[in-house]
């Protein structure tokens, strides 16, 4: 079958590892009909906009995309184009694997998790409110009506919206997740004991959910601070688990920490029958253009991509070559070396091509 498919490749560091994740999945023998997009600073360059309508259109008319980390410039209207993407496509769903490749260098062995965070809502909603403004004074004036709470009247706010629609709906992704990837837990993860009405709501709305799901996957709670203590102190007590969008951000890139950074940590955003693959770095414009960053994180948010395409004999096969690549630890970029300026380690592309020679030897 042929998959249509928009690739954007993004800013900084983007470009090389989109085109290495490329290569790697056209290896595969999947056939795929891509789609060239720009978002980011690259699109600003040409379109004179950071997200340009062409781009949106084509990730909904494939329903698919493999994405390349973006630079949001400072000052130029959105937060982030990334945050831009999910709002407007729905993408409520983050799924953020953390599992453990032999030869990484990493505290932990035999790690695999994996981080749902909500997308949509929270801190991230973008309704903010800068210091000293008329509508921020106003605000505060509001608020101090309402509640018997004063707010300083230099002080900035941010809202954090949760509701029960979307804590139900990204509870739910949770579960249907663990069930159709074989996973036995999922653990909620929230601050109920503080935010009552926003994190408290998370929570509730969670419990319902797992009710549905009580004898297939088990169900437990945590709260958000001694989550982190407990992913550091046994992260192998986890399967899977589910957060609202500020803690799943956060504890996420905790999680990527523990199986040996962001070079190999995948991602995916997804909604309802759409869905944007991405790798949990950024566009690192130091290391732009120099051949030098790993692309493990992007091919195998090209795995992901392929298992939601039900391509489940290529996402094996190339997730394979990627594993064994680690293992040998020879053609692997410096970040995977015993010190980062090894003189063996080799280039994005270079590791790329072990990944390919892996995957052609193994067929
Ligand atoms: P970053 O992830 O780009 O880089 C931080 C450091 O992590 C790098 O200096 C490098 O040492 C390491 N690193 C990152 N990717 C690596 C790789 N593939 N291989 C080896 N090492 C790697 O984070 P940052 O510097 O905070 O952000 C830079 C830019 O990226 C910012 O403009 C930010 O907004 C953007 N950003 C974009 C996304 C996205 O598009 N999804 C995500 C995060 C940050």
């Amino acid at each position: 079958m042929l998959h249509s498919i928009t690739l954007i490749p993004g800013d900084g560091i983007g470009p090389e590892v989109s085109l290495a994740a490329k290569r790697c999945i056209e290896a595969t023998g999947v056939k795929i009909d891509w789609e060239e997009a720009e978002a980011g600073q690259c699109a600003h360059e040409k379109y004179g906009e950071l997200l340009p309508k062409r781009t949106l259109d084509s990730i909904r008319k494939n329903k698919v995309a493999l994405k390349g980390p973006i630079i949001t410039p400072i000052g130029e209207g959105f937060r982030s184009v990334n945050v831009a993407i999910r709002h407007a496509l729905d993408l409520y769903a983050c799924v953020r694997p953390a599992k453990f490749y032999q030869g990484v260098k990493s505290y932990y062995r035999d790690i695999d998790l994996v981080v749902i965070r909500e997308n949509s809502e929270d801190l991230y909603a973008g309704i903010e409110f800068q210091e000293g403004l008329p509508k921020t004074l106003q605000l505060i004036s509001e608020i101090s009506k309402l509640q018997d709470k004063k707010i300083r009247q230099d002080s900035g706010i941010s809202i954090k919206p949760i509701s029960k629609f979307a804590s139900e709906r990204i509870v739910r992704f949770a579960f249907e997740y663990a069930l159709h990837n074989k996973r036995k837990k999922v653990t909620i993860v929230h601050k109920a004991n503080i935010m009552k009405f926003t994190d408290g709501l998370f929570l509730k709305a969670g419990r319902e959910v797992a009710k549905e799901y009580s004898n297939k996957v088990l169900f437990e709670e945590a709260i958000v601070d001694n989550m982190a203590m407990q992913l550091v102190q046994k992260p192998k007590n986890f399967d899977v688990l589910v957060l609202p969008n500020l803690y799943g951000d956060i504890l996420s890139d905790l999680c990527a920490g523990l199986v040996g950074g962001l070079g190999i940590a995948p991602g995916a955003n997804i909604g309802n029958g759409i869905a944007v693959f991405e790798a949990v770095h950024g566009s690192a414009p130091k290391y732009a253009g120099k051949n030098k960053v790993n692309p493990t994180a992007m091919i195998l948010s090209g795995v992901l991509m392929l298992r939601y395409l039900k391509e489940e004999a290529a996402a094996d096969g190339l997730e394979s070559a990627v594993k064994s690549v680690i293992a040998k630890g020879e053609s692997v970029t410096y970040d995977l070396k015993p010190s980062p300026d090894d003189p063996t380690s080799v280039g994005t592309q270079q590791m790329a091509d072990a990944v390919i020679h892996e995957l052609i030897c193994s067929k």
